[in-house]
């Protein structure tokens, strides 16, 4: 099992090496490089990325890497060919067909720089913009993160990792020297991908598209961080203004301002506070007291600590009631003054 991975990321390997000598002399290399440049990307980051282009027609990776049946079989299980499924009485080699055509590809790279799957965008205003590879022996979605290869390959010193929606985001922010980007393959943030972040670094910075689905994407992220947030590790949030994403936000404001903002961004507790403030009318006693029982599950999630202590401080400052939130349930605190 093990060697069909490694036949398979192989495989991969050369399929993204393709893609990217494509992008260098391919006839109509001209289209994509200038996708790319339009974007302000250079040729280093795409080299650094290791970003292709799949250039049109069907059967381009057919012609150049199935000659034999058994790789045919391969790009399938990688998800890079895919089946029709009329015809079932002529050949295997006319019933498949590539999955990417005229795209600039994005290859997922495992943490050992193996490449596992790819991201691939239209060059025009075309639907679906992006098109991913499906879930293989070798990419689970909700595990891997996009640039975390490429950050500890060329990052030195990272003291925080950002977390954005798009492929875009991450090449974009590395071009503009924020080299500590990762991305969600356009799926939300797992505990997984926290785990795996908080083994690199101590800092998280959720920073997603300032949109309503940015949005959501923020608060899920934050649920599902809680059970994370140990003493000595930080989360925070970067909004953006509305219509924004990191990619034309760094190219807006440039490296340093975007920075500035990235530090300055909110906590856990300054976020967690908020969004219950939004819920209830903290103005009144019956809306207090529903704050504490909304912020309880949250308080419940995460681990003992002086974190949790002092959130939970800040919550009965708030209240105006001494809370203890245990590990199941806040308790008043009984005091005889
Ligand atoms: P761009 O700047 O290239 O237009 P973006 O990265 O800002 O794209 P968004 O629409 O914000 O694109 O989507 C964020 C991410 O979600 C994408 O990078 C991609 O990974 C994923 N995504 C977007 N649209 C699709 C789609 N139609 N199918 C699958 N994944 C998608
Ligand atoms: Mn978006
Ligand atoms: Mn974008
Ligand atoms: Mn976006």
């Amino acid at each position: 099992k093990q060697k069909k991975r490694t036949q398979l990321t192989d495989l991969m390997d050369d399929v993204s090496e393709y893609y990217y000598q494509n992008l260098l002399d391919h006839p109509k290399k001209n289209q994509a490089v200038t996708y790319l440049k339009n974007r302000g990307l250079s040729g280093q980051i795409a080299k650094m990325f290791q970003i292709g282009f799949a250039p049109d027609g069907w059967q381009n990776l057919i012609d150049k890497f199935a000659k034999k049946d058994e790789i045919l079989h391969q790009l399938l299980a990688a998800g890079m060919i895919v089946e029709k499924e009329s015809d079932p009485k002529s050949n295997k080699a006319s019933r498949v067909y590539d999955r990417f055509r005229s795209r600039i590809m994005f290859p997922i790279r495992n943490n050992r720089g193996k490449t596992i799957a790819f991201g691939g965008r239209v060059l025009t205003d075309e639907k679906p913009k992006y098109l991913n590879s499906p879930e293989t022996p070798i990419f689970s979605k909700g595990q891997e993160l996009y640039g975390l290869y490429e950050i500890k390959k060329y990052s030195k010193n990272v003291e925080r990792i950002i977390v954005v929606e798009g492929y875009m985001d991450v090449v974009a922010l590395f071009q503009a020297g924020v080299g500590y980007a990762v991305a969600t393959l356009g799926t939300a943030t797992s505990v997984t991908h926290i785990q795996t972040l908080f083994k690199q670094v101590d800092e998280i910075v959720f920073c997603f598209d300032g949109d309503e689905a940015g949005k959501k994407a923020a608060h899920r992220a934050f649920e599902q961080c809680l059970n994370e947030v140990k003493d000595g590790r930080q989360i925070k949030f970067l909004f953006l203004p509305e219509g924004e994403d990191p990619d034309s936000m760094v190219r807006k404001i440039g490296k340093d301002a975007f920075e500035e903002q990235v530090k300055q961004s909110k906590t856990l507790s300054d976020y967690m506070i908020e969004y219950l403030q939004t819920q209830v009318d903290v103005n009144s006693e019956a809306g207090r007291a529903k704050l504490v029982e909304l912020a309880k599950p949250y308080m419940i999630s995460l681990p003992d600590g002086i974190f949790k202590q002092l959130l939970g401080k800040r919550f009965s400052t708030l209240v105006g009631v001494e809370l203890q939130f245990g590990a199941f349930e806040p308790t008043v605190v009984k005091t005889f003054e």
